[in-house]
C-alpha cells in the first residue's frame, strides 16, 4: 500500500489510501446524501469521533477499513436505504437508539407524544406512576419516559418479536436503574396485560400505525420500503390500531389516568369522537410544532 501522503507515480486503485483524508471522504458522503449534517454524522460515525474530533482530523488520513466503511454506506444510501440504518442509530428525545429494518425509525413528531405524556405524569405520585407504551417498536416512547421520569415504571408492549429484539438491545443500552423500571413485553395492544393489572396504570401512550392499506404505494420508497409494514398500514381504513388502543384505555387506566395516541391529522375528529364514546372525560387534539393536529390526549 502507498503511504498516505506520498506521492504515487500511478493513480491509485479505488479504495487506496492514498491522499484519502477525512476531508476528501466528507466531500464524497456530501455528494451522496445532498445533505450536509447526515454527511457529518456518516463520517463521525464511521470515525468514532465527536463533531469537534473530526473537524481537528480534517486532513489525517483515513485508514483503508473506513474508506471500506465509506464504500459500503454510500452503496446503501445509493440504492435508497435510509440514513438511520446506514448510521444504525437515531437520535430521539435525547438518547440514543439503534435503529434497523426491525422497527420503525422513531420520528420527531413522537417526541411531542413524550412530552404530553411527561407533563401528565408530572404531579402524580411517584409511587403509583405506570404507564404502558402500545407498538413500541424501537422502544422510543418507553426509553425516553424511563430515562426522562426518575420514578415511572414501563411496560412496553409489541407483537413483532423483531422489534422488541431491538427494543431489547436499547433496554441494555440505558442505566441499570432506568432498566429496572422498564419490562418489555411480547402480545397485541391489551392482549399482553395481565387481568389483575387492569385499572393500574397512570397513563398510556401510542404511536400505532396509522395509514390506510393503499396508502402505502404512494409513500416516499425510503420509508416504504424500509420500515415495517406493520409499523404503517393499520388496515384497510387505517383507523383500525387508533380504535383497538381507544377502546382498550378505560379499563387499563386507573382514575384519573391519561391516554396520548399520535395519529395523523386527517384522523383528528374520529380520534376525538371515539375517545368520548369510550367514555372519556375529556378529550383534546394537540398539533404538532408545524400546526398539524398530531396527538390525541384522552382523560378517564
Ligand atoms: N413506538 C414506536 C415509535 O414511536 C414505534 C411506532 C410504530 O411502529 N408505529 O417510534
Amino acid at each position: 500500500m502507498t503511504p498516505a501522503g506520498a506521492p504515487s507515480s500511478t493513480r491509485p486503485p479505488t479504495g487506496s489510501a492514498a491522499g484519502v483524508t477525512w476531508r476528501s471522504l466528507l466531500d464524497r458522503a456530501r455528494a451522496t446524501t445532498a445533505s450536509a449534517p447526515a454527511a457529518r454524522w456518516l463520517v463521525e460515525e464511521i470515525a468514532g469521533l465527536s463533531a469537534s474530533g473530526l473537524v481537528a482530523a480534517l486532513d489525517a488520513p483515513a485508514p483503508q477499513p473506513a474508506i471500506e466503511q465509506m464504500d459500503r454506506a454510500l452503496g446503501r444510501l445509493a440504492d435508497g436505504e435510509p440514513l438511520q440504518h446506514v448510521l444504525g442509530r437515531w437520535g430521539f428525545y435525547g438518547l440514543t437508539l439503534r435503529c434497523d429494518a426491525r422497527a420503525l425509525i422513531p420520528r420527531p413528531e413522537t417526541e411531542l407524544l413524550v412530552e404530553l405524556a411527561l407533563a401528565e405524569l408530572d404531579g402524580r405520585d411517584p409511587r403509583a406512576r405506570r404507564a404502558l407504551d402500545l407498538g413500541t417498536g424501537s422502544l422510543a416512547i418507553a426509553a425516553a419516559l424511563v430515562v426522562a421520569d426518575e420514578m415511572v415504571e414501563v411496560v412496553a408492549v409489541d407483537r413483532s418479536a423483531r422489534a422488541l429484539e431491538l427494543a431489547a438491545e436499547n433496554r441494555e443500552l440505558l442505566a441499570p436503574a432506568q432498566r429496572r423500571r422498564l419490562e418489555l413485553r411480547e402480545g397485541s395492544w391489551y392482549g399482553a396485560l395481565f387481568p389483575a393489572e387492569l385499572g393500574s396504570y397512570t397513563l398510556i401512550a401510542a404511536n400505532p400505525p396509522y395509514l390506510a392499506a393503499d396508502e402505502w404505494a404512494g409513500l416516499d420508497p425510503v420509508v416504504r420500503d424500509h420500515d415495517p409494514y406493520d409499523a404503517l398500514v393499520a388496515g384497510p381504513s387505517g383507523l383500525e390500531a387508533l380504535t383497538a388502543v381507544i377502546a382498550g384505555a378505560p379499563d387499563a387506566l386507573g382514575r384519573p389516568g391519561a391516554l396520548l395516541v399520535e395519529l395523523a391529522p386527517a384522523q383528528a375528529e374520529d380520534a376525538e369522537r371515539l375517545a368520548r364514546a369510550a367514555g372519556a372525560v375529556e378529550a383534546a387534539i394537540l398539533a404538532d410544532l408545524a400546526g398539524r393536529p398530531r396527538v390525541l390526549r384522552a382523560r378517564w
